[in-house]
């Protein structure tokens, strides 16, 4: 029996470190390809070279997913090289907090642009390589802010709620083509960006303490459902957002 992902062709973006990482390492594990995009140069080749020692096979592919030419040259690259791409993970994010009145139009604008609009940039330049296919799929990383919001937060939560009105728009799109389009929403995930929550008692208390489960997630937890979403198990699921929060906001 075969693994998951055997011969396929997967983009990670934001594969550099945190909950990406995690999903490249285990898109490789389950038998991908994987680019491994990242905006930081030196963090794209160390974390590509940590798959490569637990003997998966991946590219390191520095490349901003807010900028429609980096996007393209990418994408040509890998079509010049690998002649496809099976499945596209799009999870780069970042996060500017602040209250509504004290937020600049920059640091709304920059949430928006890497969080949302890079969503739309890379399904953009894939998605014509897929259809020409006849198959293909998409796992789109949202929030649990999307749905609950979140203080201090506006930019995020409306970058991530755009996430899922991209996620059902692209699915209803693409399903004629064989292209399955789906998100997912984690909860609390033990990473660099939720650092301050993890290590503030105040904030551990308002998003960790009250998950059912107990505990914040590890990466890995939620790279098993993008591998399961973008895999063959899932063939007859589309245009759906899944959380995944331990029981977070039941
Ligand atoms: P992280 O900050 O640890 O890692 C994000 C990676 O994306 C970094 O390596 C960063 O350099 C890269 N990146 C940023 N901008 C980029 C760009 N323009 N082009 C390419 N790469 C870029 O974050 P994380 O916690 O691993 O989060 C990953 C995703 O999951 C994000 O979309 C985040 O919003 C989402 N998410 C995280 C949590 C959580 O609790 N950590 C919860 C819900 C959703």
């Amino acid at each position: 029996m075969g693994l998951p992902h055997e011969g396929r062709v997967a983009i990670v973006t934001g594969a550099g470190r945190g909950i990406g990482l995690g999903i490249a390492t285990k898109l490789a594990e389950h038998g991908a390809k994987v680019w491994m995009v990242e905006l930081d140069e030196e963090r794209a080749d160390q974390a590509a070279a940590s798959v490569r020692d637990l003997g998966g096979t991946v590219e390191s592919a520095p490349c901003d997913v807010s900028d429609p030419e980096s996007v393209g040259s990418l994408v040509s690259k890998i079509i010049e090289t690998d002649g496809k791409i099976d499945l596209l993970v799009n999870n780069a994010g970042i996060t500017r907090p602040a209250m509504l009145h004290k937020m600049t139009f920059d640091e709304w604008q920059a949430v928006i642009r890497v969080n949302l609009s890079s969503q739309f940039i890379t399904l953009n330049a894939v998605s014509n390589h897929m259809i020409e296919a006849g198959s293909g799929a998409i796992v789109n990383i949202s929030s649990v802010a999307a749905i609950n919001g979140g203080i201090g937060q506006v930019n995020y939560v409306a970058a991530k709620a755009g996430v899922i009105g991209l996620t059902k728009g692209a699915s209803l799109e693409l399903a004629r083509y064989g292209i399955r389009v789906n998100a997912i929403a984690p909860g609390t995930v033990e990473t660099d960006m939720t650092k301050t929550i993890m290590e503030t008692p105040k904030f551990k208390a308002k998003y960790v303490d009250k998950i059912a489960i107990g505990r914040a997630a590890q990466p890995n937890e939620i790279a098993s459902v993008v591998s399961f979403l973008g895999s063959d198990d899932a063939s007859f699921i589309t245009g759906q957002v899944l959380p995944v929060d331990g029981g977070g906001y039941v």
